[in-house]
């Protein structure tokens, strides 16, 4: 007889496993607390993108449907290593070594696109984010390459469509609210005063960003007013379940996937909003400029990296600043060269032609400061060195105590504009403990028998940042082998 499993989520990780483990043979249910309209969690919101290691071109061509695109025979998408997938992990990891969790999403990521290619799920490649155009060719930069076609709405969709061609059954509306247990064995689920059995439950509901308690209990006081990038329903359900039946807290709790948003976006991501506006105010080109705090002064290196490598920790150091706010300030230079999140009909700014009157416009800034950063940054600027947004350019200022170590101009030519912005939360880092087939894991490294977890409830992935577009990666990798662990 078929095994039965309940998938608790639709979103990337809940479709991963929810196919997984119907490829193996089981009868699967997937439980969604969201209407219809709200289903597929956080994953909808994405981009897309999805970070793995692969070879090179003939590694990645076969994901692409789009195959006829002209620009493909003049692509080059370098490579991107196991090792050098695991050197980015480990970049953000604050000295730790690789955690067992990382080992698998790298060791697995190309094999799990494969797999995801095979259910005729698509890829197609960021040429607008993530290549530049060199001697006639398309450059893929930083090893992020390909996204689902039609963003994370294509994923959500192409995933969904594989689940119910596989016989899977989706009820929306369906907020599970507590585990069933039989002799420490997990054998169903409450969805308010209705249990339902199967023979094991993968918990897939994400992780608790839309929880201010939560956020303020576990990453920090200012983060009561972190903006939320995604859905609101992602409430940390699925670890306080969990953690009612003695699995163990796991990963870097204070840890969270944060970006710098337009101060006045709404408080929730709006799927109400079409995708090309709702990621409209998100605000990353700080790189080209600089951002000042409400006491007028710097407070990270804007040109460490590639903002690929920055934006997540950025996010958090503005919620971090008095106010939780702060401005990004941009001269007229880097305007062509700002991200059209910036030219966005909602994006809020304000423009003056000379540097002293555009500081007064910066509302909650020390106006005096904020002068004062601006003329020492000035004369900070190396002018020995040519300005290359391609590259790490190395155009940094010289004896600042917090430099800027690429990509420094001067603000010499007026208007400059200043946009407002925030800390907005995406995911958080903080989970379950699970091993290598899914299973939950008590304190003591036993499996509870029946429960298994995925997607950003699994902790031990992420740490200090993230490079951009492994959550969908991990989400998949460990999707998968829930399924399949909860099946065999
Ligand atoms: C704006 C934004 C952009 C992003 N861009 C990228 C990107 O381009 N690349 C990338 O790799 N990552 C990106 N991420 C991160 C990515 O969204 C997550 O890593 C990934 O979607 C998590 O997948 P998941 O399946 O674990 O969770 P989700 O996709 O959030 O799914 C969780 C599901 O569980 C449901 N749920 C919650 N509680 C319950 C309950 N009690 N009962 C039943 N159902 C419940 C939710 O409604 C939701 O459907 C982005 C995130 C955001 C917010």
């Amino acid at each position: 007889m078929s095994k039965s499993v309940i998938v608790v989520g639709t979103g990337n990780a809940a479709l991963c496993a929810a196919i997984a483990a119907l490829e193996k043979g089981a009868t699967v249910l997937l439980l969604e607390k969201a209407g219809k309209d709200l289903a597929g969690g956080n994953t909808k919101y994405t981009a897309g993108a999805m970070r793995f290691a692969y070879d090179g071109n003939a590694d990645l061509l076969p994901l692409v449907r789009e195959q006829d695109d002209p620009r493909l025979p003049k692509t080059d998408f370098g490579s991107y290593t196991k090792d050098k997938f695991a050197a980015d992990l480990l970049g953000f990891n604050d000295g730790r070594d690789l955690s067992p969790e990382q080992k698998v999403l790298v060791e697995n990521s190309g094999d799990t696109m494969r797999w995801l290619a095979s259910h005729d799920v698509t890829f197609e490649p960021i040429y607008s984010r993530q290549s530049f155009e060199k001697d006639g060719k398309h450059v893929f930069w930083g090893g992020l390459t390909l996204a689902a076609e039609n963003e994370g709405v294509g994923l959500f969709e192409m995933e969904m469509a594989a689940v119910q061609r596989l016989g899977g059954t989706v009820r929306y509306d369906a907020e599970v609210t507590g585990l069933i247990e039989d002799q420490g064995r997990v054998i169903g689920v409450q969805v308010g005063d209705e249990s339902l059995f199967a023979d094991s439950v993968i918990l897939a509901s994400g992780g608790f960003e839309a929880n201010e308690e939560m956020r303020v209990q576990y990453i920090g006081a200012h983060w009561d007013k972190a903006k939320v990038r995604g859905t609101p329903h992602n409430t940390g359900d699925g670890l306080r379940i969990a953690l009612e039946v003695g699995a163990t807290e796991y990963g870097f709790f204070e840890g969270c996937h944060a970006t710098p948003m337009d101060l006045h976006m709404a408080d929730f991501g709006g799927l109400d909003l079409p995708p090309s506006e709702r990621k409209n105010y998100r605000k990353i080109s700080y790189f080209l400029g600089v951002m000042l705090n409400a006491e007028g002064k710097r407070f990270v290196d804007e040109g460490a990296n590639f903002r690929n490598y920055t934006y997540a920790q950025f996010g958090r150091a503005i919620l971090e600043q008095p106010g939780q706010f702060a401005w990004q300030v941009f001269d007229s230079k880097v305007f062509d060269l700002l991200y059209a999140e910036y030219c966005f009909h909602d994006a809020h700014f304000v423009e003056a032609k000379t540097l002293e009157e555009l500081v007064p416009l910066m509302t909650g800034v020390d106006a005096v400061q904020a002068t004062q950063t601006l003329t020492e940054f000035n004369s900070a600027v190396d002018m020995t060195v040519p300005f290359d947004p391609t590259v790490l350019d190395g155009k940094g200022t010289r004896g600042l105590t917090l430099p800027k170590s690429n990509w420094a101009q001067r603000f010499d030519t007026g208007p400059y504009r200043a946009f407002p912005v925030t800390g907005g939360i995406t995911f958080t880092y903080g989970g379950l403990k699970v091993d290598g087939a899914g299973a939950v894991l008590r304190e003591d490294g036993t499996a509870i028998e029946g429960l298994f977890a995925c997607g950003e409830l699994v902790g031990g992935v992420f740490f200090a940042g993230y490079p951009g577009g492994s959550g969908l990666t991990s989400g998949a990798v460990f999707g998968r082998k829930a399924g399949i662990g909860a099946v065999c």
